[in-house]
């Protein structure tokens, strides 16, 4: 495949094989480039990618001789990681790739020199990203480049992107930009503001009395199937699809619910990721040992919506 040329005849290699790293080390593979692994040793996900068919080494084995060197490990990891594991392996020229720009922009890793430096970040979960790749299609990347020292890291950018995401929609962007942004959404839109919507929406209806697995099917199970719309056709095509009831409320009230003051906070929000303030307090949280993480995950594992979601997925599934 032409648009995969800078790869080919590269030695690649994936540092993890979790969400992300599973998906780029087997689209690669599938597309015949030469992938390696990397893993730390008695890894529970070695035997797994080596029966995937992609070759296996140690994290620092991988690394050696490679050419290209994609980290996908946790953010949280990947600064000690990088200290121990992959500097002292990467050979002069090397290109070294992030799919978050996270700990390039917040200055947690900074390459020796000679490194090239790059990111390719697919627009979606890494699940998503290897079916919708097998699906014949792919997820849109983002790719920046942050050193350049061989002059065509923007090419192996391109490729990487290529390959993973079957050349669908790859933009140029910076580091600063994508963790930013990605920062954001994932916090005020995507994880963090629609699974509140979705939680306060079924929390008031069973608080006055309704059903709960009515009130499920209402305010989580639904989501979806308007988001799909969405996302094939944009919002006039599913204001289109809802009946004009829906599409009247959906007016009237989507402006009562994120009101001014929720924008105001969305800008404090983005305030603090700019400052880098949210990235800190992030830090913080793993080096205090996911202590507030733990504990919302408990509480979020034995709540009602999720028994009802558990009963209402077997039900529409089971068919
Ligand atoms: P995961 O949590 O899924 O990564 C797990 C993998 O990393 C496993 O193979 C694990 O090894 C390995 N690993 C974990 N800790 C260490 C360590 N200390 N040393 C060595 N290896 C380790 O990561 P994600 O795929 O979620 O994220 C990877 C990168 O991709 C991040 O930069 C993230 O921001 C970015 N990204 C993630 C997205 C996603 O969909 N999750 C979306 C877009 C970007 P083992 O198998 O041995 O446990
Ligand atoms: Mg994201």
């Amino acid at each position: 495949m032409k648009e995969l040329k800078a790869l080919e005849g590269k030695k690649l290699t994936v540092v993890g094989y979790g969400s992300q790293g599973h998906a780029h080390a087997l689209n690669l593979h599938d597309l015949g480039m030469d992938v390696t692994v990397g893993l730390r040793k008695g890894s529970k996900s070695w035997e797994k990618a080596e029966n995937s068919g992609v070759k296996v080494a140690t994290i620092g084995e991988a690394v050696k001789g490679a050419d290209v060197i994609m980290i996908l490990a946790p953010d949280e990891s990947q600064p000690e990681l990088y200290r121990t594991e992959i500097e002292e392996n990467l050979k002069e020229g090397a290109y070294l790739g992030f799919a978050h720009g996270f700990n390039i922009h917040y200055e947690r890793i900074t390459p020796k020199k000679g490194t090239n430096v790059f990111m390719v970040a697919p627009k979606g979960p890494g699940h998503m990203v290897r079916e919708i790749f097998e699906g014949g299609h792919g997820v849109p990347c983002l790719i920046a480049v942050h050193n350049d020292v061989s002059g065509d890291t923007k090419e192996i950018a391109y490729a990487w992107a290529n390959g993973v995401g079957r050349k669908v929609g790859v933009i140029e962007t910076t580091f600063q930009e994508e963790t930013e942004t990605d920062l954001f959404g994932e916090q005020a839109v995507l994880c963090g503001g629609v699974t509140e919507l979705m939680q306060s929406g079924f929390d008031t209806l069973v608080e006055a009395g309704y059903n709960p697995e009515v009130a499920y099917f209402e305010c989580v199970h639904e989501m979806k199937l308007i988001i799909d719309m969405v996302y094939e056709k944009g919002f006039a095509k599913m204001r289109d699809s809802i009946s004009n009831t829906a599409e009247y409320g959906d007016y009237i009230t989507g402006k009562k619910i994120i009101t001014d003051k929720t924008r105001e906070t969305m800008r404090e929000v983005l305030g603090d990721i700019q400052s880098g303030k949210f990235a800190k307090n992030f830090i913080d949280e793993t080096e205090n040992g996911y202590k507030f993480m733990n504990e919302e995950r408990a509480k979020y594992s034995d709540s009602k919506i999720e028994a009802v979601g558990s009963k209402m997925r077997k039900m529409v599934f089971s068919k």
